[in-house]
């Protein structure tokens, strides 16, 4: 009886957002950013369930066994959902696997493992988006995820690096640039974790062997220690503040990237800056 109410309540926790931020409509085509970790499992569960038209898109990151189980457990769980599944290799988009994409950039700059991933998949989601023809691009981030950005962003002084934040982004508009949205936006990681454990969902709860010593997870460690709702708290905050966080953002203008054409706010999108495509200074990454 608690496990069907716990269900219950976390799925119609969902729906509020996706309702009150006017997420999603059943007509449109939309893609989930598939890992085969918890979060984005569930929401592709989740938005297959509740009838919207979503199919999944996977990137092969290509980082041995972990990537290899990755694939194995998405496959079954698009097959078991009747779930489209595209699937993008990273070595033959780069020629190399993310290790060795990883390793080229450390070699100029100090960056953490997770910030050269995390650009170089963002830029190939918003290109992969557009050529599966998808009106937006679903992700799996959740609450624990939001507050640890935004005591990142505070932490690195600049709490406008969050103003593109939010359930939905929203202030780059540009035909170039599929909007990306976060129905799970206020579901507690733990939460998720259990619903993917009592759907039974084939899940990879193992740790990415490349998320080492970034700033996020030490951000991490520290708000587990924390009261869940300072969590709530402090993306409650943020919240209230991003309509002015916007307000001065919107005033940028979106480039298209001279190199390789995706739209930037810099004349050079930070992939190519950081794949050192064109040699310049490092400063606007
Ligand atoms: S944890 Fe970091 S390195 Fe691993 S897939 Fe995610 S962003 Fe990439
Ligand atoms: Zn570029």
């Amino acid at each position: 009886m608690q496990e069907a109410k716990f269900l219950d309540n976390f799925e119609k926790k969902v729906k509020k957002t996706i309702q009150d931020y006017k997420l999603l409509n059943k007509k449109e085509k939309i893609i989930v950013a598939a890992s085969a970790g918890k979060d984005s499992t569930v929401i592709l569960y989740l938005l297959k369930k509740l009838g919207y038209h979503v199919s999944a898109f996977h990137i092969n990151l290509g980082l041995g066994e972990y990537s290899d189980n990755c694939l194995q457990n998405l496959k079954k769980f698009c097959k078991d959902q009747g779930v489209e599944l595209s699937i993008l290799n990273i070595k033959k988009e780069f020629g190399m696997r993310m290790c060795n994409i990883r390793a080229g950039v450390q070699q100029n700059i100090k960056v953490s493992n997770c910030m050269v991933c995390g650009i170089v998949k963002k830029w190939l989601l918003n290109k992969e988006a557009r050529r599966l023809k998808a009106s937006k691009i679903v992700t799996g981030h959740n609450l624990d995820d939001e507050a640890q950005t935004v005591i990142m962003n505070f932490l690195q002084g600049n709490l406008m690096l969050g103003a593109n934040s939010g359930p939905r982004t929203g202030i780059i508009k540009d035909k170039k640039f599929i909007p990306r949205i976060k129905p799970l936006y206020f579901s507690l990681e733990d939460d998720i974790k259990e619903y993917s454990k009592l759907k039974k969902l084939p899940v990879v709860y193992e740790l990415c062997p490349c998320a080492i010593s970034s700033l996020r997870i030490r951000t991490r460690a520290f708000l587990n220690k924390v009261d869940e709702r300072v969590k709530s708290k402090i993306v409650g905050n943020f919240l209230e503040l991003l309509p002015e966080l916007r307000k001065r953002f919107k005033k940028e203008k979106i480039n298209y990237c001279k190199i390789c054409g995706e739209p930037s706010r810099n004349k050079t999108c930070k992939k190519c800056l950081l794949l050192n495509l064109e040699k310049t200074n490092y400063g606007k990454i």
